[in-house]
Protein backbone atom coordinates (compact mmCIF):
# COMPACT_ATOMS: atom_id res chain seq x y z
CA UNK A 1 0.00 0.00 0.00
CA UNK A 2 1.03 3.67 -0.95
CA UNK A 3 1.50 6.09 1.66
CA UNK A 4 -0.80 7.84 2.43
CA UNK A 5 1.65 11.36 1.38
CA UNK A 6 1.84 9.49 -2.40
CA UNK A 7 -1.77 8.51 -2.65
CA UNK A 8 -2.73 12.44 -1.87
CA UNK A 9 0.18 13.55 -4.41
CA UNK A 10 -1.99 13.94 -7.42
CA UNK A 11 -4.65 15.66 -5.79
CA UNK A 12 -2.45 18.28 -4.10
CA UNK A 13 -1.29 18.59 -7.68
CA UNK A 14 -4.37 19.00 -9.61
CA UNK A 15 -5.40 21.24 -6.93
CA UNK A 16 -2.03 23.51 -7.04
CA UNK A 17 -2.41 23.54 -10.63
CA UNK A 18 -6.01 25.09 -10.88
CA UNK A 19 -4.96 27.94 -7.79
CA UNK A 20 -1.93 29.08 -9.97
CA UNK A 21 -4.24 29.08 -12.72
CA UNK A 22 -6.74 31.46 -11.55
CA UNK A 23 -6.89 34.66 -13.81
CA UNK A 24 -7.41 37.06 -10.86
CA UNK A 25 -3.89 36.47 -9.97
CA UNK A 26 -1.67 39.22 -10.48
CA UNK A 27 1.83 37.88 -11.27
CA UNK A 28 3.48 38.76 -7.97
CA UNK A 29 0.56 36.94 -6.62
CA UNK A 30 1.26 34.12 -9.18
CA UNK A 31 5.01 34.17 -9.00
CA UNK A 32 5.11 33.94 -4.72
CA UNK A 33 2.17 31.30 -5.01
CA UNK A 34 4.74 29.33 -7.53
CA UNK A 35 7.47 29.92 -4.87
CA UNK A 36 5.97 29.12 -1.84
CA UNK A 37 5.00 25.31 -3.38
CA UNK A 38 8.83 24.43 -3.94
CA UNK A 39 10.84 22.66 -1.61
CA UNK A 40 11.53 23.54 1.71
CA UNK A 41 8.89 26.77 1.62
CA UNK A 42 6.51 27.25 4.34
CA UNK A 43 8.85 24.11 6.23
CA UNK A 44 8.03 25.74 9.69
CA UNK A 45 4.37 24.91 9.54
CA UNK A 46 6.02 21.51 10.45
CA UNK A 47 7.56 22.63 13.51
CA UNK A 48 6.56 22.47 17.11
CA UNK A 49 7.34 25.56 19.77
CA UNK A 50 9.70 22.77 21.61
CA UNK A 51 12.46 24.99 21.84
CA UNK A 52 13.34 28.29 21.76
CA UNK A 53 14.61 27.85 17.83
CA UNK A 54 11.20 27.20 17.04
CA UNK A 55 9.26 29.78 19.38
CA UNK A 56 8.16 33.14 17.79
CA UNK A 57 5.61 35.68 19.33
CA UNK A 58 2.05 35.64 18.26
CA UNK A 59 1.89 38.47 16.26
CA UNK A 60 5.17 37.35 14.63
CA UNK A 61 3.27 33.83 13.83
CA UNK A 62 0.18 35.26 12.50
CA UNK A 63 2.02 36.94 9.93
CA UNK A 64 4.33 34.66 9.08
CA UNK A 65 0.93 32.26 8.46
CA UNK A 66 -0.78 35.50 6.43
CA UNK A 67 2.49 35.83 4.57
CA UNK A 68 2.63 31.78 3.68
CA UNK A 69 -1.02 31.73 2.91
CA UNK A 70 -0.54 34.78 0.72
CA UNK A 71 -3.13 36.91 2.50
CA UNK A 72 -3.34 40.64 3.03
CA UNK A 73 -1.37 41.36 6.36
CA UNK A 74 -3.42 42.65 9.03
CA UNK A 75 -1.90 46.30 10.20
CA UNK A 76 -1.24 47.56 6.45
CA UNK A 77 -4.72 48.80 5.72
CA UNK A 78 -3.65 52.27 6.86
CA UNK A 79 0.03 52.82 5.69
CA UNK A 80 0.17 55.70 2.80
CA UNK A 81 4.04 55.93 2.54
CA UNK A 82 7.20 53.59 3.79
CA UNK A 83 8.93 54.86 6.99
CA UNK A 84 11.75 53.41 5.82
CA UNK A 85 12.50 54.74 2.16
CA UNK A 86 9.73 56.93 1.75
CA UNK A 87 7.83 54.79 -1.21
CA UNK A 88 3.98 55.40 -1.78
CA UNK A 89 1.33 53.05 -1.43
CA UNK A 90 1.54 50.46 -4.36
CA UNK A 91 0.06 46.89 -4.39
CA UNK A 92 2.75 45.23 -2.68
CA UNK A 93 1.76 47.24 0.50
CA UNK A 94 -1.25 45.06 1.46
CA UNK A 95 1.07 41.89 1.57
CA UNK A 96 3.77 43.84 3.14
CA UNK A 97 6.53 42.58 0.55
CA UNK A 98 7.11 45.85 -0.44
CA UNK A 99 10.19 45.79 2.25
CA UNK A 100 11.52 42.84 0.81
CA UNK A 101 11.15 43.75 -2.72
CA UNK A 102 11.26 47.04 -4.05
CA UNK A 103 11.87 48.93 -0.95
CA UNK A 104 15.53 50.46 -1.05
CA UNK A 105 16.26 50.69 2.45
CA UNK A 106 14.72 46.70 3.51
CA UNK A 107 17.04 45.64 5.63
CA UNK A 108 16.83 42.04 3.92
CA UNK A 109 20.68 41.22 4.99
CA UNK A 110 19.12 40.30 8.79
CA UNK A 111 17.74 36.70 7.36
CA UNK A 112 21.23 36.54 5.17
CA UNK A 113 23.16 37.03 7.91
CA UNK A 114 21.26 34.32 10.05
CA UNK A 115 20.94 32.03 7.54
CA UNK A 116 24.60 32.37 7.26
CA UNK A 117 25.20 31.27 11.19
CA UNK A 118 22.92 28.48 10.55
CA UNK A 119 24.74 27.02 7.55
CA UNK A 120 28.16 27.67 9.61
CA UNK A 121 26.82 26.23 13.22
CA UNK A 122 25.67 23.14 11.00
CA UNK A 123 28.49 22.25 9.68
CA UNK A 124 30.18 22.68 13.08
CA UNK A 125 28.36 19.98 14.40
CA UNK A 126 29.25 17.66 11.94
CA UNK A 127 32.96 18.29 12.85
CA UNK A 128 33.86 20.04 9.98
CA UNK A 129 36.36 22.71 10.77
CA UNK A 130 34.33 25.82 8.01
CA UNK A 131 34.71 29.31 9.09
CA UNK A 132 32.81 32.39 8.43
CA UNK A 133 33.15 35.41 7.12
CA UNK A 134 36.70 34.62 5.87
CA UNK A 135 38.40 37.42 4.29
CA UNK A 136 42.01 37.25 1.90
CA UNK A 137 42.45 35.40 -0.95
CA UNK A 138 38.58 33.57 -0.44
CA UNK A 139 37.15 37.32 -0.67
CA UNK A 140 34.58 37.21 -3.43
CA UNK A 141 33.78 39.95 -5.59
CA UNK A 142 30.38 41.22 -5.41
CA UNK A 143 28.62 42.60 -8.71
CA UNK A 144 29.95 46.10 -8.31
CA UNK A 145 33.23 44.95 -8.18
CA UNK A 146 34.09 45.36 -4.42
CA UNK A 147 35.39 42.61 -2.33
CA UNK A 148 33.24 40.70 0.09
CA UNK A 149 34.23 38.17 2.87
CA UNK A 150 33.09 34.34 1.98
CA UNK A 151 29.78 33.49 3.85
CA UNK A 152 30.85 30.12 4.76
CA UNK A 153 34.41 28.52 3.77
CA UNK A 154 34.39 24.53 3.77
CA UNK A 155 37.62 22.57 3.79
CA UNK A 156 37.94 20.31 0.84
CA UNK A 157 37.84 17.52 3.09
CA UNK A 158 34.02 18.12 3.37
CA UNK A 159 34.03 18.64 -0.36
CA UNK A 160 35.28 15.45 -1.92
CA UNK A 161 37.18 17.82 -4.66
CA UNK A 162 40.68 19.79 -4.29
CA UNK A 163 39.66 23.13 -3.19
CA UNK A 164 37.74 24.93 -0.50
CA UNK A 165 34.08 26.24 -0.92
CA UNK A 166 33.52 29.47 -0.57
CA UNK A 167 29.57 29.18 0.27
CA UNK A 168 27.67 32.24 -1.05
CA UNK A 169 24.23 32.12 0.85
CA UNK A 170 21.68 34.42 -1.10
CA UNK A 171 18.21 35.33 -0.97
CA UNK A 172 15.63 36.72 -3.48
CA UNK A 173 11.96 37.52 -3.70
CA UNK A 174 10.43 35.92 -6.65
CA UNK A 175 8.01 38.89 -6.75
CA UNK A 176 10.76 42.00 -7.74
CA UNK A 177 10.45 42.52 -11.63
CA UNK A 178 14.01 41.58 -11.78
CA UNK A 179 12.93 37.87 -11.42
CA UNK A 180 9.50 39.02 -13.30
CA UNK A 181 11.10 39.48 -16.43
CA UNK A 182 12.70 36.16 -16.18
CA UNK A 183 9.07 34.81 -15.60
CA UNK A 184 9.33 33.74 -12.09
CA UNK A 185 5.23 33.54 -12.24
CA UNK A 186 5.44 31.08 -14.90
CA UNK A 187 9.00 28.80 -13.89
CA UNK A 188 9.54 27.35 -10.74
CA UNK A 189 12.26 28.36 -8.89
CA UNK A 190 13.19 31.22 -11.94
CA UNK A 191 14.59 33.23 -9.50
CA UNK A 192 17.06 31.82 -7.40
CA UNK A 193 18.18 30.19 -10.94
CA UNK A 194 18.54 33.93 -11.54
CA UNK A 195 20.43 34.87 -8.67
CA UNK A 196 22.73 31.52 -8.67
CA UNK A 197 23.91 32.12 -12.34
CA UNK A 198 24.38 35.76 -11.48
CA UNK A 199 26.70 35.17 -8.76
CA UNK A 200 28.85 32.44 -10.90
CA UNK A 201 29.26 34.86 -13.60
CA UNK A 202 30.69 37.03 -11.57
CA UNK A 203 32.86 34.81 -9.90
CA UNK A 204 34.20 33.57 -13.36
CA UNK A 205 35.36 37.25 -13.87
CA UNK A 206 37.38 36.82 -10.83
CA UNK A 207 38.59 33.84 -12.40
CA UNK A 208 39.92 35.43 -15.35
CA UNK A 209 41.23 38.31 -13.27
CA UNK A 210 43.27 35.77 -11.32
CA UNK A 211 45.12 34.74 -14.29
CA UNK A 212 47.12 31.17 -14.39
CA UNK A 213 47.30 31.11 -10.54
CA UNK A 214 43.40 30.77 -10.75
CA UNK A 215 42.22 30.43 -7.18
CA UNK A 216 42.33 28.10 -4.43
CA UNK A 217 38.48 27.83 -3.73
CA UNK A 218 35.00 27.16 -5.50
CA UNK A 219 31.94 29.56 -5.72
CA UNK A 220 28.83 28.28 -4.57
CA UNK A 221 25.77 30.46 -4.51
CA UNK A 222 23.33 28.70 -1.71
CA UNK A 223 19.67 30.77 -3.52
CA UNK A 224 16.80 31.26 -1.43
CA UNK A 225 13.97 32.48 -2.90
CA UNK A 226 12.14 34.66 0.45
CA UNK A 227 8.52 32.32 0.40
CA UNK A 228 12.19 29.72 1.96
CA UNK A 229 12.03 27.64 -0.95
CA UNK A 230 15.99 26.60 -1.89
CA UNK A 231 17.13 26.77 -6.00
CA UNK A 232 17.40 23.82 -7.65
CA UNK A 233 21.58 24.01 -6.60
CA UNK A 234 20.79 24.59 -3.52
CA UNK A 235 18.83 21.09 -3.07
CA UNK A 236 22.02 19.33 -4.59
CA UNK A 237 24.16 21.20 -2.09
CA UNK A 238 21.54 20.22 0.64
CA UNK A 239 21.52 16.42 -0.93
CA UNK A 240 25.19 16.68 -0.02
CA UNK A 241 25.23 17.85 3.46
CA UNK A 242 22.60 14.81 4.13
CA UNK A 243 25.10 12.30 2.85
CA UNK A 244 28.21 13.86 4.82
CA UNK A 245 25.53 13.34 8.25
CA UNK A 246 25.19 10.05 7.62
CA UNK A 247 28.35 8.95 6.87
CA UNK A 248 29.58 10.79 9.95
CA UNK A 249 26.84 9.52 11.64
CA UNK A 250 26.49 12.14 13.96
CA UNK A 251 23.50 11.86 15.87
CA UNK A 252 21.72 14.98 16.62
CA UNK A 253 22.04 17.07 19.99
CA UNK A 254 19.39 15.51 22.06
CA UNK A 255 18.00 18.37 23.58
CA UNK A 256 17.90 20.48 20.47
CA UNK A 257 15.00 17.73 19.27
CA UNK A 258 11.39 18.33 18.67
CA UNK A 259 8.79 15.68 18.03
CA UNK A 260 9.19 16.35 14.39
CA UNK A 261 12.52 17.55 13.97
CA UNK A 262 14.13 14.70 15.15
CA UNK A 263 16.89 13.96 12.69
CA UNK A 264 19.39 16.30 11.31
CA UNK A 265 17.78 16.57 7.97
CA UNK A 266 14.68 17.41 9.67
CA UNK A 267 16.02 20.09 12.68
CA UNK A 268 17.93 22.44 9.89
CA UNK A 269 15.20 21.90 7.20
CA UNK A 270 12.65 23.66 9.68
CA UNK A 271 15.35 25.27 11.61
CA UNK A 272 16.12 27.26 7.69
CA UNK A 273 12.59 27.73 7.06
CA UNK A 274 11.70 28.86 10.47
CA UNK A 275 14.20 31.84 11.06
CA UNK A 276 13.83 32.90 6.98
CA UNK A 277 9.56 33.24 7.63
CA UNK A 278 10.26 34.70 11.31
CA UNK A 279 12.86 36.84 10.67
CA UNK A 280 10.85 38.26 7.49
CA UNK A 281 7.85 38.65 9.75
CA UNK A 282 9.98 40.28 12.02
CA UNK A 283 10.43 42.78 9.85
CA UNK A 284 7.27 43.07 8.47
CA UNK A 285 6.06 44.18 12.46
CA UNK A 286 8.48 46.88 12.43
CA UNK A 287 8.18 47.86 9.01
CA UNK A 288 4.42 48.25 9.41
CA UNK A 289 5.13 49.70 13.29
CA UNK A 290 7.20 52.60 11.88
CA UNK A 291 5.06 53.58 9.13
CA UNK A 292 1.45 53.50 10.35
CA UNK A 293 0.34 56.97 11.40
CA UNK A 294 0.42 58.30 14.26
CA UNK A 295 -2.98 57.24 16.38
CA UNK A 296 -3.17 53.80 13.73
CA UNK A 297 0.09 51.79 16.04
CA UNK A 298 -1.83 51.35 19.22
CA UNK A 299 -4.76 49.65 17.35
CA UNK A 300 -2.36 47.38 15.00
CA UNK A 301 -0.27 45.83 17.83
CA UNK A 302 -3.83 45.02 20.09
CA UNK A 303 -5.57 43.34 17.22
CA UNK A 304 -2.66 41.12 16.23
CA UNK A 305 -2.33 40.30 20.13
CA UNK A 306 -6.25 39.52 20.86
CA UNK A 307 -7.07 37.81 17.55
CA UNK A 308 -4.15 35.07 17.76
ZN1 LIG B 1 10.32 51.34 1.50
Amino acid sequence: MPSQAKLSHAIYQKRREALLADPSLSREDRAWMRSRVQFNAGKFLQSIPMTQKFQCSSLVFKIMLQSQMDRKISGTEGIKQCALCGGHRDSSFKTARHPLTTCKKGKRVIAHDKLRDIIHKMYQELGIGAEKEVRGLFSQLTSDGDHRTADVLVPPSATEGEFHWALDVTITAPTNKTNLERHSDTRALAAATRVHNKKLEIFRRQLEAAGPAGLQFEKKPLAFEATGAMGKETQEWWKGVVKLATERQRHHVQEQQTWTANGFSSYYLQLISMTLARTHAESVVSWIGRSQQPGEADGFHSRGTINV
